[in-house]
């Protein structure tokens, strides 16, 4: 298919590029160091080659949310946004731009939002996960009070929030102790970041902003799978919900969520995922350099679902949420 566009396909830069290393193993890292420091060379020859008219580009992670100084953590996103600002200006007919967030202090994070947004032209933001403030054991979650000026500015400039895995701290990952496989993508980033996602959904968020979306990769981080039986246990013998939100955690799910086809590229998973939230609420993505823009495109453009989802999967979604 062509004229796909894709957005959980990230860049990094010298401040985060070593935040990458260690994923994959040494033997790949002068490849994925190359990949994640070209924007206008072999990027768009792969896009080229396999129908990809657009990316919305978004930082390495878990980059600004793992710097504890929240000075130092406003700076490295300030440079971040400015460099892809000036690499979106180059090619606005092949990139746009998410913007990376000192999550750190809050009232920083307005700011920068509303500079990317509104100076920089960029479609929203995307966060890597809770952010650690001062002490490195320290694991903010955005569901918590202070972050609701936030989300209202989000909602008000009306640009998706971009739900980005990291890897839980080490103090805070004791089930994966002697089974270090199991961190990053292969389960660990998953399971992280539905949890986060559930506590949004479950903290009363959408009551207060009901227009404001929030987009999760891997086609959902697992929750198209899970979300009937979260909503089922929590409404055991009729009890009354355990949480300040208003509604059923599905609702919200099935209201304010995106998802996208990032690492994930398997028929059976869309399919579900698309009986759970909708054809009209998914989005194709690649992770690139993380996985391989090939793989992603070859399994899209011969997937088995009919022409008229995969434009919308493919294109049209992302035209209408971004307006493109
Ligand atoms: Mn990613």
């Amino acid at each position: 298919m062509d004229g796909k566009i894709a957005l959980e396909e990230h860049f990094a830069t010298d401040d985060t590029l070593m935040d990458s290393a260690g994923y994959l193993g040494d033997d790949v890292w002068a490849e994925l160091k190359s990949r994640l420091l070209d924007i206008h060379g072999r990027r768009i020859e792969l896009m080229d080659r396999h129908g990809i008219e657009t990316m919305i580009l978004s930082l390495n992670a878990p980059a600004v949310q793992a710097i504890l100084d929240p000075d130092r953590a406003a700076e490295v996103a300030r440079r971040a946004n400015d460099f892809l600002a000036e690499q979106v200006q180059q090619r606005p007919d092949r990139f746009q731009a998410f913007a990376a967030l000192p999550m750190q202090d809050p009232d920083v994070a307005i700011r920068e939002l509303e500079r990317c947004v509104n100076e920089l032209g960029f479609k929203g933001a995307l966060v890597n996960g809770f952010s650690q403030i001062v002490d490195p054991e320290s694991a903010v979650y955005y569901d918590l009070p202070q972050y609701r000026a936030l989300w209202s500015v989000v909602a008000d400039l009306d640009v998706p929030f971009y739900l980005h895995p990291r890897n839980p701290l080490p103090s805070m990952a004791q089930i994966y102790n002697g089974h270090p496989w199991l961190l990053g993508p292969v389960w660990a980033f998953g399971q992280e970041t539905a949890v986060h996602a559930l506590r949004l959904m479950a903290s009363g968020l959408f009551d207060d902003y009901p227009a404001l979306t929030v987009i999760l990769g891997h086609m959902g981080e697992g929750l198209p799978y899970s979300m009937w039986r979260v909503d089922n246990c929590n409404a055991w013998v009729g009890a009354k919900r355990p949480y300040p939100a208003k509604r059923t955690l599905g609702e919200y799910f099935r209201e304010n969520f995106y998802l996208t086809t990032s690492g994930n590229f398997h028929t059976p998973t869309l399919i579900s995922a698309m009986s759970e939230i909708g054809a009209d609420r998914i989005l194709f993505s690649t992770d690139w350099p993380f996985e391989n823009i090939d793989h992603a495109a070859d399994w899209f453009d011969d997937a088995s679902i009919s022409e008229a989802d995969r434009l919308k999967i493919g294109r049209e979604n992302a035209v209408r949420l971004f307006n493109i």
